[in-house]
């Protein structure tokens, strides 16, 4: 019996655990401390009172036999899909509801999807990056190049001259950096993809958080990318399903690879390995995409960015570095004097008493960087800002 080796290749990942660790010390030495959190990446206000509602009424449903609904489709119910497709209609994307599959979520999808790929397949993966692309495909053995993300392209790489890749992961908006790819930069990926027969792994996970018309909320709002494109996107962000688990896959079946439909192999995949998402939680997801939900996870969003703005224009005030934070609840700051990320950690957490997540903890071009997050209450970003800014008087 051999075990799949490639575990040993993982790093473990202290970041989170060093992270409450530190604070957690830093608490016993000064109880008076009064901490404010902005290194979390869950969102803080609940799913709407529509889904809500919609979620218990169809668990009620669960509880008769009239109503009670067994296994249902393993690609979701037509009732989500569609809203799903009417969903992307609204912002001018044409998909069709039979492309779409639901999900518990976009960490699963983004996992499971390498089902598809041979594993001599060669990655590309932004540097810093969120871990799940990087690890699952350690733990498959593939050969892993990195794009550099750096001040110089905005955090935001482009294809090079000369580069080869069959998988490419790219994430607009962007976790960890907040940077977000105009519609010419994900031309030239999806022209890069379309040339070399690759495949782009398009995580839409924060698409709900841009509010500039101009830029592509989906890789489907650009030419050429349902031959070249899988997009996988989520409920946890737009709609606080962080716990109610729900997510959904886009592949178009115009995605063909060595005369194989990507669509139908994916069907194939989920209808094997995966029995579908809960009934009430598809009920409360089509409840989040009616005009009622979505008004009021919209109203949630605009809390997170009020957040995103007051930090942004406090990192100007100071003539700080940064990117994200307009088109993202995540704002990418250099941190000051050249210090590096883990240092800024401590002088933060001391002087200020705000916990960030350091940079460096994504990858090595994190090094020397800070991610902030909005997803806190108002009153709190206020507070940690205001004493950020005593910090550098
Ligand atoms: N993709 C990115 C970039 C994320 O930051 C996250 C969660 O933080 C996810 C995917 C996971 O989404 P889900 O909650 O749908 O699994």
């Amino acid at each position: 019996m051999k075990i799949n080796a490639n575990y040993n290749n993982l790093a473990e990942s202290y970041l989170f655990s060093t992270i409450a660790k530190k604070v957690e010390e830093y608490m016993v030495s000064h109880p008076e401390a009064q901490i404010i959190r902005m290194g979390i990446g869950d969102v803080t206000l609940p799913i709407c009172e529509k889904a809500a509602e919609a979620f218990s009424r169809a668990a009620m449903e669960q509880g008769n036999a009239e109503t009670f609904h067994g296994y249902g489709p393993e690609q979701g119910y037509d009732f989500l899909r569609d809203t799903i497709r009417d969903y992307y209609g609204g912002f001018g994307v044409k998909i069709k509801a039979e492309d779409i599959f639901i999900s518990d979520g976009a960490k699963s999808d983004l996992g499971n999807i390498l089902d598809l790929f041979d594993e001599d397949n060669t990655v590309l993966i932004p540097d810093p990056v969120y871990p799940v692309y990087l690890d699952t495909n350690v733990m498959a053995g593939r050969n892993i190049e990195y794009l550099d993300a750096v001040v110089s392209n905005g955090f935001l790489p482009l294809p090079e001259k000369g580069q080869k890749a069959d998988l490419i992961y790219i994430c607009s908006p962007n976790n960890p950096t907040g940077a977000v790819y105009n519609r010419e930069q994900l031309k030239e990926w999806v022209d890069f993809a379309n040339e070399q027969e690759a495949v782009i792994l398009f995580d839409a996970a924060y698409e709900s958080f841009i509010l500039e018309p101009d830029l592509p909320r989906s890789i489907f709002e650009i030419e050429g990318a349902k031959t070249c494109a899988i997009e996988f996107c989520s409920l946890s962000k737009l709609a606080s399903f962080t716990g109610t688990r729900c997510g959904y896959t886009v592949i178009s079946d115009e995605l063909i690879r060595e005369g194989m439909s990507i669509r139908k192999m994916w069907l194939r995949r989920q209808t094997t390995k995966f029995n579908g998402v809960s009934y009430p939680v598809q009920r409360a997801a089509e409840a989040a995409f009616s005009p009622e939900g979505l008004e009021e996870c919209r109203n949630h969003l605009d809390v997170y960015q009020e957040n995103a703005r007051v930090i942004t224009q406090t990192l100007t005030e100071l003539g700080i570095w940064y990117v994200g934070g307009k088109n993202s609840p995540y704002i990418w700051m250099q941190c000051p004097n050249g210090m590096k990320s883990w240092d800024f950690f401590d002088e933060l957490l001391d002087k200020a008493h705000v916990v960030g997540t350091p940079g460096s903890g994504f990858g090595k071009n994190g090094e020397g960087f800070f991610r902030l997050s909005a997803f806190g209450t108002l009153e709190n970003t206020r507070e940690a800002m205001a004493r950020m800014k005593k910090m550098w008087k």
